[in-house]
This record gives C-alpha cells, structure tokens and sequence, in this order.
C-alpha cells in the first residue's frame, strides 16, 4: 500500500465515502473502524500539506468517530449520531472537491531552467489597516519572492473568490485584536479553509492566542517579531517537498500481532519491516535505518528492555524512538522499562488509530530533532558540517560521467553592512539570500551555510554553462533587493560574488570545493557581484 502522502486529495476522499458508505450499508463495526482509520489517514494528510481549515474538518469528524469506537454495542449507530457524521463528511467532501490545487507559477519562478513548478496559488491575503506602518515594506518583499499580495482593509474587508495560500492579519492598532477583527477572521476561516492564517504582533499572552486560535487562526507571530519572520514560512508553504515515508521496524515473535500491527501502520501510510528474533535487532536496523521500532516485551532469547538497552549502546541509535507492545497492565514494570529507554507503552491488544497516531507523533518529535541538529538556527539552511556530508554523499552515489556542480558565493562588503546598519540588518540581509536561494533553486539542489556570509551549494545534474546562467540570475536579482531593517539610513543593497566548478573537472570533495572557492577569490578581486568558473588551469597540479 502506498502511503498516503503519494495519494490525492480526492482518492482519500473517495476512500473515506466508499468506507461510510459500507458501514453503512453492512452496519458492520469493521467498516466503521476502515472508516475511522481512513479518517485519521486523511486529516495526517492535510496536515502535512499546510491545509489547515480542512485539517480541522477532517479532525472534528475523527473526534466524533473515535468517541463511537469504544463501545461495539453502539454499532449499528442509530438515526441521530449516523445523521450528524453524515452531514459533516458532506460539508467535508465538498470543501475537499472544492479546493483545487492550481498552478500558479510566478514569472521568476517558471523562466528558470529548472525552477520548480509550483502546485499552490501564491496569493496572500493581507488585511491590515491602509495606514499600517509595516505595510509597503511587505507588500515589495513578498512580491520579489514571487508572493502576489492583495490588501484589504478592517473596515470593508473584500476578499475576493480565489483561495489565497495565506491571510495575513496585522492589527488595526499595534497588538489590539478586537471582537470586530475576531469576528472577520472567523468568518475569512469559513471561507478559505484551505488557507493558512497567520495573525502578527500578536501580544504573547494566552487569552489572546486562544481567542484567536477558536476563530480559526493557525500561526500567531509574537508582537516581538519582525515582519520579515513571515517570509520563510510561506516559503515553507510552498516548498512542495514529498514528505519521506515513516518506516518502523516491527521486533515481535508473535505472528498475529506482527500482522495486526503492519496492516494498522499500512493503513496510515508507514512502511513497516518486522523480524521476530530480537537477535537480528541491530542487523536489521543498520540495513533498514527505520524511524522507529515497536518493540514487544516478551521475546525468546531476550526481552524487550534488554534489547533496547543493547541497542542504545550503538550511537546512531540512541535518540531511536521505541515503542513497546505489551499485554502487560503491570505498572511497575512498564516504569521500568520506560526508564531503560523506552518512550512509550501500548497495551495489547491496541487501538490501530492510536497506535498510528502514537508512531507518527514519535516519529516528528526524532525527524525535529535530528533536523534542528543540521539546519543552522539563523537561515535554516543545512549547516557548514551537514552540507558537505551530503555533498559527500551525492558524489559517491553518481554515476561515473554524471553531472555536478558545486558553488561557493559571499556576500561582498559585509562588513560594512554591519558596520553601517548594525548586526541585525546584517543578519537579515544573510537570511533573506538564504531565502532567494531556496525561493530559486530546485528542491534537489542542495544548499548551505558554510560559514558567515557564506553559502555552499550543490547542483546535481546541471552543467557549467546553465549553472552560470542561473546564478548569475539570481545574482542580478539579489543586487536589487531591498533588504527590510528597522533601523535609520535608508533601504539597504547587497551583492554577491560566487565561484563555481564542475565535479567533471574536480573529481573530489575537497578539490571541488578548493575550486569554487578559487574561484570565489578571483571573483571578488576582479571587482565582485560576479560569478567566476574554476578552470584546471588555475589549481597547481592540475
Ligand atoms: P568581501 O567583499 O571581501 O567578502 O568583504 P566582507 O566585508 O564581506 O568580508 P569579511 O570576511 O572581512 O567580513 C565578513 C563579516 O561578516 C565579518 C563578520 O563580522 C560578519 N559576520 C559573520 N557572520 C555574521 C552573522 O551571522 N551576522 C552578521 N550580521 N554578521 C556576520
Ligand atoms: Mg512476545
Ligand atoms: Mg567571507
Ligand atoms: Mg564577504
């Protein structure tokens, strides 16, 4: 079964009609169950796709049918509670019909050779007061990162009919969200409930973070943030990356609830390899690098505890989410167990909902995790000593004759920019490159902060001459950009130098690097805000 992830948005929604009606016909509990499950299924599925108002619809229809699924006596569910599942999953179906993902390709993003094509709109719904400082400041910014905003007022907001990727709500007064401005939100989240609603300068203080999260608002901005906060999180939206499979490793001897167990992970979409002899613990972790493990308690050779203790003596596994089975209700040792480095319990037999819902929670908390100690805090790009790990990596998987292109840029005169604007304006001139570079680049490029004003990146499949041409686009476009700081003097400008070589001329890492960075330096001394191309003739020896 293929996770759900790959699938539409419609063939979910058509599994979710087609196990209500089955139900509904049979009266049968297991299809209520195929129903809950498929429920589950589909609102993991929205979340993962930034679709939020549907999420919600998704998730209060789930609430209801897992409240029904204690007790079997209930099923067939009579008029009144079958009536009310009913008239929500129509209201939920046709939202889904009605959401459709349209290409929307701004101008930068499809002239480039290679840029991705985008699914999503990128329409952004600002409504703010026509006054509002911040204003104009992020009407440019988004529109140079291919955003296309409308602003609407308080007063008359007008909204239009297509669904914006996102509304962005500023406060008529800095930080004062009246009962009026609650009430146009609410009713902007019935209407669009595709899209994601951020509200900023939101004063950090619970009655007000509730008040709007009730009226359907899914991101509040802290009033200490800056309007520049916004920017990478739509960039996150529309980064359509496929999200990676979840894969659990099963360690269980029993063959019923091995099978109770894959079939209930295989229904949310997560990949699942089991063995039954504790023993091939670590040799099947290494082969099949899963991202979590259920783990049962009760195991010839050894327990459960013990073989985890055995396999949080190996490094890479150590922050290994595992979960164990059990038909134990003994307290006493399921503290035990959970103190030898277990994360959580499940009693068998399980509820498959939960048991999926428990994996994917796990498994986010280690993904987070892991991605936090790669990414570096500023930029949120890879960090100096993860990007040449991958960069590593991609030149051993290709192929001899493959194609690689490795660049180093660094923002010219930065210096001065910190001298000039202060640290922060500095800081945000490097974030928003970080920010044109993944804006430009394909999903598969990689990209780096290798140092301070310094960037890596790695193009795979792409030759010199279009890898020029490309960043020599973005180059020219960053020269333009302007960069929002909050201090005195005027708009700031920056530029870049960039240098690059060929993995066919640099056949490996360090030279590769050496390369760019060569090139890098003739850029800059040749006058910056230019991209140079590493020759074999300018490296001694070559
Ligand atoms: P060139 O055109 O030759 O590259 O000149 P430059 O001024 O950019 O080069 P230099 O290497 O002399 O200066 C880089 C400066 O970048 C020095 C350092 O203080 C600053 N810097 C490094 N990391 C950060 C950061 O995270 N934030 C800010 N604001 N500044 C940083
Ligand atoms: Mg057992
Ligand atoms: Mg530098
Ligand atoms: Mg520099």
């Amino acid at each position: 079964m293929s996770s759900p992830s790959f699938l539409s948005t419609s063939a979910l929604a058509k599994n979710l009609e087609d196990h209500w009606r089955g139900y509904r016909v049979s009266g049968d509990f297991a299809f209520f169950v195929e129903f809950t499950v498929s429920l589950n299924s589909l609102t993991e599925y929205l979340k993962q796709r930034h679709m939020p108002g549907l999420m919600r619809l998704a998730e209060e229809l789930e609430h209801i049918a897992l409240a029904l699924f204690g007790d079997v006596t209930q099923h067939p569910l009579t008029t009144d509670p079958a009536g009310d599942i009913e008239r929500k999953l129509a209201h939920l179906l046709g939202e889904l019909r009605r959401h459709k993902e349209t290409p929307a390709p701004s101008r930068r993003q499809s002239d480039l050779p290679g840029g991705d094509a985008r699914t999503r709109s990128r329409g952004v719904l600002i409504v703010a007061a026509d006054d509002h400082p911040g204003l104009e400041t992020m009407r440019g910014q988004l529109s140079f990162f291919g955003f296309l905003p409308t602003v609407t007022s308080w007063a008359e907001p007008t909204a239009g009919t297509q669904a914006p990727l996102a509304i962005l709500c500023l406060p008529g007064q800095s930080g004062v969200w009246p009962e009026a401005s609650v009430a146009i939100i609410a009713a902007l989240r019935a209407r669009f409930p595709a899209s994601h609603i951020y509200c900023l300068e939101v004063p950090v203080e619970l009655e007000n973070i509730v008040r709007l999260q009730r009226a359907g608002v899914d991101t509040c901005i802290p009033i200490t943030s800056g309007y520049a906060d916004i920017l990478p999180l739509l960039l996150d939206l529309v980064r359509d990356t496929e999200p990676e499979a979840d894969r659990v490793l099963i360690v269980e001897d029993s063959q019923v609830a091995t099978a109770f167990a894959r079939r209930s992970l295989a229904q949310h979409g997560i990949e699942s390899l089991s063995i039954a002899d504790p023993r091939r613990l670590l040799d099947a972790a290494a082969k099949y690098h899963p991202d979590a493990i259920l783990m049962d308690m009760h195991m010839p050779f050894c327990s459960g505890v013990e073989a985890t203790a055995a396999l949080r003596q190996v490094a890479d596994y150590q922050a290994l989410p595992v979960i164990y089975l059990s038909g134990e209700t003994d307290i006493a040792q399921q503290v035990e167990a959970l103190r030898l480095g277990g994360d959580q319990f499940l009693t068998k037999p399980f509820n498959p909902v939960v048991l999926a819902a428990v994996v994917k929670t796990k498994i986010a908390r280690y993904r987070e995790m892991r991605q936090s100690g790669q990414h570096d805090g500023l930029t949120r790009l890879l960090n100096h000593t993860t990007a040449k790990m991958r960069l590593a990596q991609h030149i051993a998987d290709t192929p001899p004759g493959g194609q690689l292109v490795v660049a180093m840029l660094d923002i010219d005169h930065f210096k001065r920019v910190n001298d000039t604007y202060g640290h922060p304006a500095g800081d945000q001139v490097i974030r928003d490159l970080a920010w044109l570079l993944r804006g430009r680049l394909r999903s598969s490029d990689l990209i780096g902060r290798y140092g301070g004003e310094e960037f890596i990146i790695g193009l795979p499949d792409t030759d010199l001459a279009s890898a020029r041409v490309q960043l020599d686009r973005i180059r020219e476009d960053f020269a333009v950009l302007p960069h929002a700081h909050n201090g005195e003097g005027g708009v700031i400008y920056a530029s870049f130098s960039c240098g690059l070589a060929a993995l066919s001329d640099f056949p490996a890492l360090p030279e590769l690097i050496a390369a760019a960075d060569t090139a890098l330096l003739q850029a800059k001394r040749a006058g910056r805000n230019r991209v140079m191309v590493a020759s074999t003739a300018s490296i001694p020896g070559m």
